[in-house]
């Protein structure tokens, strides 16, 4: 397997749209505290794999950051508590992505006083040790999938890593969670970028950021050249504005003009991919010892009053933030946790925000599309939109034909599932609902 480098064009070549931005909504407020609500609601499943189980029981005290479940099987990352309280309740919530999960509900101890952390000294740590912190502190990839970061960190051996990504392309309409991330703590960023070369074990790092975000290209060159590292070699890139620009194979082409294989990781071409936001997150947890327990969502939408940037307590409520904000507007017809490519429509507001929520979304009718999907005309467009160089169209006559199961050839498993196929569509047809049930059937055939 090749790993040299080929010129990156700071784009990928295949497929991507142009959808429309909408981040002036709130590309310029800077990142608001939300204050804590009376309770808190934290699912077991924050992470890819199966429930932590709970080390806390009914009635408990605990302190803020106190460990309140581990790992038992499988992947996963310990659950912190955002703040100091009693446990109210052990049982079920429902999970953002609408089915149910264990949670442990916390009645927040407004007398208490916030925890205070000490900055701790790292650059000559062994990097077991600053990987054992970024595991203790539960960190996962802030804003995907929820992969437990201390896993992408450690490779297999046989791997041989020599560039860490950093994705500040958000690339998602309406997201700016990352970019005030960059633009208000850039030098926190760099400095989270150097403790993962170090645990690496390599010096080059590119940050790759759509040139939609002039604010955070300046913020993080300027950090990069005065908080860097002489044994480090950081660089920013400007990235053309294409979705979906942030997904990590494409990002890998853009930075670096390398393209990962098929069904491969990009460890196979000896790149490790980490968000920026989650280099924040890693600069707290080995800098503070400071366990991810809040993190930043932005709000945004025509059917939310105030649209904001929130550091919001992991396990608030959406209904809290919502009232926070100051209520819902009039028109609103579709609430969306996470950006509208890729996020999953709500139909209650009783959820609890997890470490991977990225946004929420509250649209209006003029910024959705309902109407109806008719036949495929043949038109060609969802092939040349796809980033992967699959064949949505054949999926979705398979799917509607009751084929389902047939198909893999047109790549299903392949699908990141980032609905530039939808979004090009004249015939407005579900191209990602189509994929997904494709690969649930496709699966059980297996
Ligand atoms: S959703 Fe899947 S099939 Fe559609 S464009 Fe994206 S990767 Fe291709
Ligand atoms: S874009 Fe829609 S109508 Fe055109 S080929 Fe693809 S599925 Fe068919």
């Amino acid at each position: 397997m090749t790993t040299s480098f080929t010129f990156p064009k700071n784009t990928f070549s295949k497929g991507g749209v142009h959808p429309l931005e909408c981040k002036e909504l709130t590309a310029g407020k800077a990142i608001e505290v939300m204050p804590v609500p009376a309770e808190l609601e934290l699912v077991l499943t924050q992470h890819i794999g199966a429930p932590c189980t709970p080390n806390v029981a009914k009635k408990d005290e605990l302190e803020e950051g106190a460990v309140i479940a581990e790992v038992t099987k499988g992947l996963g990352v310990p659950v912190h508590s955002p703040v100091a309280g009693k446990v109210k309740s052990i049982g079920t919530s429902t999970h953002p992505m609408q089915v149910s999960t264990p949670s442990i509900t916390i009645v927040v101890d407004r007398e208490a006083s916030a925890a205070e952390y000490t900055k701790k000294e790292w650059q000559n740590e062994d990097p077991q040790v600053l990987l054992g912190k970024v595991r203790d502190a539960g960190i996962i990839g802030i804003g995907g999938a929820g992969f437990p970061t201390h896993v992408k960190l450690a490779p297999p051996k046989n791997m041989k890593i020599d560039t860490l990504v950093l994705n500040g392309a958000e690339c998602e309409p309406y997201i700016t969670a990352d970019q005030r991330h960059m633009v208000e703590h850039p030098a926190e960023i760099i400095e989270g970028a150097r403790i993962i070369l170090r645990i690496l074990g390599i010096s080059h790092c590119i940050i790759g950021i759509e040139s939609n975000k002039p604010d955070a290209i300046d913020a993080l060159t300027k950090a990069a050249s005065e908080h860097g590292d002489s044994a480090c070699q950081i660089e920013v890139r400007s990235l053309e504005v294409k979705y979906p620009q942030g997904s990590e194979k494409q990002l890998i082409e853009s930075v670096t003009g390398r393209k990962v294989p098929a069904y491969a990781l990009p460890s196979a071409i000896g790149v490790v991919v980490q968000n920026v936001s989650t280099a924040k997150a890693i600069y707290d947890a080995v800098v503070f010892e400071k366990p991810l327990y809040e993190k930043v969502i932005t709000v945004s939408g025509r059917g939310i009053e105030r649209p904001a940037n929130l550091l919001v307590k992991v396990g608030t409520k959406v209904q809290d933030v919502v009232d926070y904000l100051g209520g819902i507007r009039p028109g609103l017809k579709k609430i969306v946790l996470g950006g509208p490519m890729m996020g999953f429509a709500v139909s209650t507001l009783d959820i609890p925000i997890t470490k991977t929520t990225s946004s929420i979304l509250f649209l209006t009718e003029d910024e959705i599309d309902t109407s109806p999907h008719s036949a495929c005309i043949r038109c060609g467009w969802c092939l040349d939109a796809c980033p992967m160089g699959l064949e949505p169209k054949e999926v979705g006559i398979y799917v509607e034909a009751n084929h389902a199961e047939e198909t893999e050839p047109f790549g299903v498993f392949e699908c990141f599932e980032c609905g530039s196929c939808a979004y090009v569509c004249p015939a407005k047809r579900p191209l990602v609902q189509f994929v997904r049930l494709a690969k649930m059937k496709a699966k059980r055939n297996q």
